[in-house]
């Protein structure tokens, strides 16, 4: 059996049966190819759309497998494609006739309570991490999904429930281990390649794997105070807009968000809320879960709520929340995000209109509301350039028809370029797009002022750009 495999210099390779007996025998962990048993399963990722169709697939135990695998890469002149938790919305993991380095077994995580951090393998999603940490009463701020990939989500910034209380993921990134273009293990820490951790921290996937994650800890729950209400889209426009008041005068401890979504008729869910239309505002408290309650309290009175499931809740619970929307390889999925400087109350009105004219009823329009600890951190500091925004707009086209693609796609852009006016020119990468489109994902306003240094680092560890399948930075020249 012969294999094609994408080229560094962009043509064509034949990886014969020899040449793939001699990836086999250098890694200790399976080698798929087109094939063989499993080859289908493996290339699973969330959004249908971007399956893939890797060259080989080398699904690796630990860091001595990436190594062989970038070895391999670099010695027969191939594309590799990395992959945490496979969440990537415009299939960055997912590249066609690339090397596919499958991070998934490589999900460990261990707590140091003494030194307040977690090591976190590459391939953890932040289900693991929140197990072993809620255990102790720690985190780390991650995403809100709980199988969304910590590699991923970190590497380009990383919002949760903690965000304005204790700022994004990257920010509490300490240390990493990454295996580098050239098949070196480093260590990024503030003493030891500073200006790679400085990278990591928001920079994306354009360093190397990261083999190994070291987060700072913080003291959350085990139980926090938690606002799920769901109100009519009829009343989306005074929800959003009760909201907007709240969230601009609030505490840090405080992280709300404000989303639409028509839920499905399960038998699980109060009738009142089947097939309905919905505005959502989600929040949490991250402090006393009791005092939480009464702080959060004016959310769950901006409209006539169709539902309410909020209370205080184990941490974990939250984390996992919103799974059952979004599951993995089902939805077909094109999003786009951007930052809004103020949410004017022609803003609020254009996010009403929107979130009642979705095309799909898994389709949000969200707006995630930002500063507290984000802004905190100079821009200059961490590679993740978009700290100033009070708000971030993003729309998330989700459909399961692939013959629907069209329109919802157009849908989403549609919405997008009309936003335009309540926003700035700052995208979210980890909202962003479709790997076909590369001069609208958004590199240059995204890393801003970070650009020109992200591009310097980017030419001291991987100069001739093999880790390409990502938001990519070009290496700088000369
Ligand atoms: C359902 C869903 C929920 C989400 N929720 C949130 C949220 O709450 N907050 C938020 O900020 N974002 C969220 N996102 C966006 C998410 O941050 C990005 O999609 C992110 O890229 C996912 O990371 P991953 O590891 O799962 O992705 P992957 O698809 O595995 O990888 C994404 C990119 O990271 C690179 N990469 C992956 N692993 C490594 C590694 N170990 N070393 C180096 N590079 C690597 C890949 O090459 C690729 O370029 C969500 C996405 C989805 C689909």
């Amino acid at each position: 059996m012969t294999v094609t495999a994408t080229t560094v210099q962009g043509g064509l390779a034949t990886l014969t049966d020899e040449i793939i007996s001699e990836l086999r025998d250098r890694v200790g962990c399976p080698v798929l190819a087109p094939e063989d048993p499993g080859f289908d399963a493996i290339r699973e990722v969330y959004n249908a759309m971007h399956p893939g169709e890797p060259a080989l697939v080398v699904s690796c135990s630990g860091t001595a497998d990436v190594i062989d695998a970038v070895r391999f890469a670099r010695d027969n002149g191939l594309v590799v494609s990395v992959r945490g938790g496979g969440h990537s919305i415009a299939g960055l993991s997912a590249s066609d006739n690339a090397l596919l380095i499958d991070l998934a077994p490589m999900h460990a995580v261990q707590v140091d309570r003494a030194a307040r951090v977690a090591r976190v393998q590459g391939g953890a999603v932040w289900g693991d991490v929140d197990r072993e940490t809620q255990a102790f009463g720690l985190a780390t701020p991650g995403g809100v999904v709980s199988d969304t990939g910590v590699a991923g989500l970190t590497l380009g910034g990383g919002y949760g429930w903690l965000r304005r209380q204790h700022g994004l993921a990257c920010d509490h990134l300490v240390s990493a281990e990454v295996v580098g273009a050239d098949g070196r293990v480093r260590t990024a820490s503030e003493n030891e390649n500073a200006d790679l951790l400085w990278a990591l921290r928001g920079g994306g996937g354009n360093f190397g794997v990261v083999t190994w994650f070291t987060f700072a800890l913080e003291e959350i729950g085990p139980t926090v105070a938690f606002v799920g209400t769901f109100y009519p889209v009829a009343e989306a426009a005074q929800v959003i807009r009760g909201w907007r008041d709240y969230v601009n005068v609030a505490p840090n401890e405080v992280t709300a968000t404000c989303l639409t979504i028509t839920l499905p008729a399960d038998p699980e869910l109060p009738e009142a809320v089947h097939d309905q239309a919905c505005v959502v505002i989600g929040g949490v408290y991250a402090g006393d879960a009791e005092r939480g309650m009464d702080i959060l309290q004016p959310l769950r009175e901006l409209g006539t709520p169709l539902m309410d499931m909020s209370q205080p809740m184990p941490f974990t619970a939250v984390q996992s929340g919103f799974d059952a929307f979004f599951p993995r390889n089902t939805m077909q999925a094109y999003w786009k995000s951007r930052y809004l400087s103020e949410l004017s109350d022609a803003a609020v009105d254009f996010v009403a209109a929107k979130a009642a004219e979705r095309p799909s009823p898994m389709t949000l329009v969200n707006v995630f509301h930002m500063g507290g600890a984000i802004a905190d951190v100079p821009v200059g500091a961490t590679a993740f350039a978009q700290r100033s925004s009070p708000f971030l707009l993003s729309i998330d086209g989700n459909w399961t028809d692939p013959a629907d693609n069209d329109r919802n796609i157009a849908w989403v852009r549609d919405t997008f370029a009309e936003s335009a006016r309540f926003g700035n020119d700052g995208v979210y990468l980890n909202f962003t797009g479709s790997a076909e489109e590369p001069a609208e994902s958004g590199v240059d306003s995204a890393f801003g002022a970070n650009l020109r240094r992200l591009a310097e680092v980017k030419a001291k560890y991987d100069p001739t750009n093999v880790f390409r399948a990502n938001n990519n930075i070009t290496p700088a020249s000369g």
